[in-house]
């Protein structure tokens, strides 16, 4: 499978399946068109190209296509059209524009990256993969991504769907990123790049699945040597969770709420409940849910308590909630606060 024959036979076949297949219509896909041009978005117009394919990259990074296309990427480039607005955002709003898509790091990373871009780069994303690794927030993937998306550099790189992809076709069943990344290098359509890696990484979203690859549909099929056992060939390390219980309390006074404004690591800049791992006393228990943070597994269990004076507290209007940004974990603890308040 490594020979020029079989290489040049698997570019091909790639490139006419993402012709027919492809998720093309990406708009991200399509940023620098212009607008009489097939593809093109009207809500992109002014949106520069290597930003917008930046912004969409590290949304996507833990977060679905259609989800980041639903929610995020449309709303968030509306607020922060550039980098120049990026390195000017307030990091309060910022982190609400990103409310719901957690891993907030990234979101503090896009203002480091601008910043660092007006310093270093006059105030543009560099075109070349060694530049751009030098940014905050930018790893092998995004900096190659960046590069082929936005640049049309004829670079290869692997995320996590190309790593299964290339341990498929190649019959590896624990490849190191070294060994996977010259495997990428080696099929690498130069003359096609851009195309060729949007095929890759739509061949293992839609295709070569991690649990029912579909290779009877798998344009790879002939040449792929893993298919009679496929899911032998992209085992991921299970992550270890540590379980932890963890209490929440919403403080009341007539319509306002008391949220804590979080400096630890884990929810930096970001609004919560209050939480403890011990019990609050003389608060109501208004349910549980289950959360996933990182590597915590974590059972909260929701409490409110009213007061009748305002004590020393520092209160925040029910009404002002929607302008602060909330962790995911404030956003259900909330669900459970509204539905005991209104039942
Ligand atoms: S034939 Fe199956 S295992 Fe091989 S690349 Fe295609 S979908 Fe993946």
């Amino acid at each position: 499978m490594k020979d020029k024959t079989s290489i040049i036979a698997l570019q091909n076949k790639l490139l006419s399946w993402y012709d027919k297949h492809g998720r093309k219509t990406l708009p991200w896909r399509n940023l620098g068109k212009n607008k009489n041009e097939l593809g093109f978005d009207e809500r992109l117009s002014g949106i520069n190209r290597a930003y917008g394919v930046y912004i969409s990259e590290i949304m996507l990074q833990q977060t679905q296509v259609s989800r980041v296309l639903r929610d995020f990427y449309f709303p968030f480039l509306e607020k922060f059209p550039s980098l120049k607005a990026l390195a000017r955002a307030d990091e309060s709003e910022l982190l609400k524009a990103w409310q719901g898509l957690g891993y907030y790091s990234r979101a503090r990373n896009l203002k480091l990256c601008a910043l660092q871009c007006e310093a270093e780069f006059k105030g543009i994303l560099p075109r070349k993969k060694d530049e751009l690794l030098r940014l905050k927030g930018i790893g092998s993937y995004t900096a190659g991504a960046i590069a082929c998306f936005a640049y049309d550099e004829a670079v290869s790189f692997v995320d996590g769907n190309i790593k299964r992809v290339l341990s498929r076709i190649f019959k590896l069943e624990q490849a190191s990123l070294k060994e996977l990344g010259n495997l990428a290098e080696l099929i690498l359509n130069k003359n096609n790049a851009f195309d060729h890696n949007q095929a890759l990484l739509d061949l293992g979203a839609l295709i070569c699945t991690p649990k029912i690859p579909k290779c009877g549909l798998c344009p790879l099929y002939e040449l792929c040597e893993g298919k009679f056992q496929p899911l032998n060939y992209s085992k991921s390390k299970k992550t270890k969770y540590e379980k932890l219980n963890l209490n929440a309390l919403f403080i009341t006074y007539e319509d306002k709420i008391v949220l804590e404004k979080s400096k630890t690591k884990l929810y930096k800049g970001l609004y919560n409940p209050i939480l403890a791992q011990t019990k609050p006393i003389n608060a109501l228990y208004i349910g549980s849910f289950k959360h996933s943070y990182t590597k915590y597994k974590l059972e909260i269990k929701v409490y409110i308590q009213r007061l009748k004076n305002k004590e020393d507290y520092e209160f925040i209007a029910l009404k002002e909630l929607e302008l602060l940004p909330l962790s995911n974990l404030c956003l259900k603890a909330l669900k459970l606060f509204n539905q005991a308040r209104f039942s």
